[in-house]
């Protein structure tokens, strides 16, 4: 598999479903000689089960988007509420889901943010970001990075960095791409990084609209900027007239064990993208916030944006259940001390396997930098390994960590480890067995 839409392998018998499905569904950024879905049949909690009767721990929350795991019965006897009263009526009615989850998200983003556009994915959030941006400032250019990933459709592909861009290219005009705060394998240091940043909107003069990162990048690696990487890059884009958009669709939701992954450094952007755990994954649900001054603007000029299912109320019914559900359950709270558990197991796998070259993260976000040779930082898979056919050593142990019960997602050489929020310590260790014994894979394809 490519992309982040890790998969596990289907049983010797395919089941009727898992057939049909083959026949007839495109498999997400695959070669589809190589899709085998497996036919789940459901989940509870932090597990999920297939048809085959294998069970595992859903140790990245599907696509690091299952916040609340897979029985939350609140938000799904809000979507059944909703659908029963009314499950549709266009954006230009008021609906009371919408209302309610504008009102949610004014109160647990951060600073004023306070004026939401509703739409279905974190591509679509991400869409709105950049063209809410180029109607506000009136300029086109949006600086992106490479270790990212921001969405499909040909402007969130186009900002997005990572390989996944490339059958967009060339992509919509006025993207540039910076370089990342990547620690460990880049050979510019993050601060460094930000100078070059702050240089590249000098050269382009007053042309550029925002600046999109990932406050912690997600698919890309987990990368975790240092502590003063975030606001200097928000002085950054400020001196230059350009607007920061934090693109949370990822880190959102108690992820990080705060609110947001901007709330990790404490910045509030100008504009903010989520998806994924807004709904806790329950209904397709996107969103992007803006500053009263970005929404002001708007007042007496023509906001030109909109799509059929914008708020759509079942999926704003979820939407509010979801929020309602980390407030009443503590799950941010929650998810920062299981999450601080997580990170020393995964410390100890650091130390117990050579092949782990580096763990970090935060909170319920962490990743495992699998490398060929710790010295000099080789990584196991490659960009262009990942767009290739056939599979990885991180692909293999990823396969030896599902065939124990653990199911994880990787990218390029980094196992991401999100978890429901809902996550205990004993889970943790259970999972941390398996990977324990996963990880003998890739020590034994190192070199030497
Ligand atoms: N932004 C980020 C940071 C993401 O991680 C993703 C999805 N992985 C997207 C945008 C796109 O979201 P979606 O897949 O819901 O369209």
């Amino acid at each position: 598999m490519t992309g982040d839409d890790t998969a596990t392998t289907a049983g010797d018998e395919r089941t009727d479903v898992e057939r049909l499905d083959k026949e007839y569904v495109f498999g997400t950024w695959s070669y589809q000689s190589e899709v085998d879905p497996t036919e789940i049949v459901g989940g509870e909690g932090v597990r999920f089960q297939d048809a085959h009767g294998s069970e595992w721990i859903d140790f990245s929350g599907q696509l690091m988007c299952s916040n609340l795991g897979h029985s939350a019965d609140g938000v799904a006897d809000a979507i059944a509420e909703q659908a029963r009263e009314g499950a549709y009526f266009a954006p230009g009615f008021a609906t009371e889901a919408r209302a309610k989850l504008g009102e949610k998200l004014a109160e647990v983003t951060p600073g004023d943010l306070s004026k939401t556009f509703f739409s279905t994915s974190g591509t679509e959030a991400v869409e709105a970001a950049i063209k809410i941006a180029r109607m506000y400032t009136g300029k086109q250019k949006i600086i992106s990075r490479y270790r990212s990933y921001h969405g499909a459709t040909a402007g969130s592909i186009s900002v997005t960095g990572d390989p996944r861009r490339l059958a967009g290219e060339p992509g919509i005009p006025g993207t540039i791409k910076a370089p990342d705060p990547y620690a460990y394998g880049s050979t510019l240091d993050p601060m460094e990084s930000l100078e070059y940043i702050d240089e590249m909107l000098m050269l382009e003069g007053d042309t550029v609209a925002a600046i999109l990162v990932e406050p912690i990048v997600g698919s890309n690696g987990i990368l975790v900027p240092p502590e003063e990487y975030l606001p200097r890059l928000k002085e950054i884009a400020h001196e230059h007239d350009a607007l920061l958009i934090c693109d949370e669709v990822m880190a959102g939701f108690g992820r990080t064990g705060e609110w947001f992954g901007c709330d990790v450094f404490d910045v509030q952007p100008d504009i903010m993208t989520m998806a994924k755990g807004l709904s806790g994954a329950y209904a397709p649900l996107g969103a992007t916030i803006v500053t009263p001054e970005i929404a002001d603007h708007f007042e007496d000029e023509l906001f030109c944006h909109g799509h059929t299912y914008a708020g759509h109320p079942v999926a704003c019914a979820a939407g509010l259940a979801a929020v309602e559900t980390y407030q009443e359950e503590n799950l941010i709270e929650h998810a920062s001390e299981v999450g601080s558990y997580l990170g020393d197991r995964l410390e100890e796998l650091a130390e117990a396997h050579p092949s782990v070259g580096d763990t970090r993260g935060v909170g319920l976000f962490r990743g495992i930098e699998l490398t060929r040779d710790p010295d000099e930082r080789v990584p196991f898979g490659t960009r262009d390994d990942k767009i290739s056919k056939g599979s990885t050593v991180v692909d293999e142990v990823a396969a030896a960590a599902s065939d124990g019960g653990v199911y994880v997602a990787n990218m390029i050489n980094t196992l991401i480890i999100a978890p429901p929020l809902t996550i205990t310590e004993s889970d943790i260790d259970e999972a941390v067995s398996v990977l324990d014994d996963a990880l003998e894979v890739s020590d034994a394809a190192m070199d030497g």
